[in-house]
């Protein structure tokens, strides 16, 4: 029984008050869900803060992005050692956003998802295809690149502590979700995939899906075989949207 993951990626919003002040508001409105691992992910300025906000309670930290090496002469980064440090359990590996602004490739993800796990934290890797390739009939060749480009080279017992985040790019912040059974199809086709790397692991591992996530959809989206979870952008904002979502992915609330 794979154990269901809500992450809010609060991408480039709120000064560190707000950022805390969401925490704060988030929760006692979740405390009560024992059957999901809940995260957040605020900006870097305002992970401690949020971290302590969040100190004893049932809502995990997480970071956006992280750089491979831990620390030298790489102006502007942030590595898996800083994350730790201020308490992150949780880092978003090779989203969407940062492939297509920021040229990160499968070469670098795959470089940051293992410098995560040296460190200890859970990479949330992206994968997903554009539009475009969609419409050209590419959309499984995409996937697959990217989850055997962000994998490679890792163990049966380092592939556990990866969470793979399929987000179709076509479906981010546009409020045009994958249907579920998109969704459903394209989770089963990475599942497949992994099953061929780490037979025995392959059940266990987490595919979350990503892509205009809202309280309206998720029970469903949810509800497939394949998907263990949300990555959560827009609705993770706001603690009532971002409750709901956690709400529809419990058993028992
Ligand atoms: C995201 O940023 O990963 C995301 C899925 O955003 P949204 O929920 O707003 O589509």
């Amino acid at each position: 029984m794979r154990r269901k993951i809500i992450a809010g990626n609060w991408k480039l919003n709120n000064i560190v008050r707000d950022s805390v002040i969401l925490a704060q508001g988030l929760k006692p409105e979740v405390a009560s869900v024992t059957d999901v691992e809940i995260v957040v992910c605020p900006v870097y300025t305002a992970l401690e803060s949020v971290g302590k906000a969040i100190e004893s309670s049932n809502i995990k930290l997480g970071a956006q992005d992280m750089y491979w090496e831990d620390q030298g002469a790489f102006t502007g980064e942030v590595s898996g050692m800083l994350l730790k440090d201020v308490g992150c359990r949780y880092c978003i590996i090779g989203h969407s956003e940062r492939r297509q602004y920021f040229g990160e490739t499968n070469e670098s993800v795959n470089k940051k998802v293992k410098a995560a796990l040296k460190w200890g934290l859970r990479p949330i890797m992206c994968v997903g295809e554009t539009l475009q390739e969609r419409e050209a009939g590419t959309t499984f060749d995409v996937v697959r690149d990217h989850v055997e480009g962000g994998i490679a080279g890792l163990s049966e017992k380092e592939i556990l502590d990866v969470v793979i985040a399929y987000e179709p790019v076509w479906a981010i912040g546009t409020g045009k979700n994958a249907t579920p059974q998109q969704a459903q199809e394209v989770h089963a086709f990475i599942r497949g995939l992994l099953k061929k790397q780490y037979a025995a692991a392959a059940e266990e591992i987490i595919i979350q899906y990503g892509g205009s996530v809202k309280p309206d959809n998720a029970a469903e989206l949810l509800s497939q075989e394949d998907i263990d979870g949300a990555l959560v952008g827009g609705a993770s904002l706001k603690v009532d949207s971002f409750t709901k979502i956690v709400k529809a992915a419990s058993a028992k609330v």
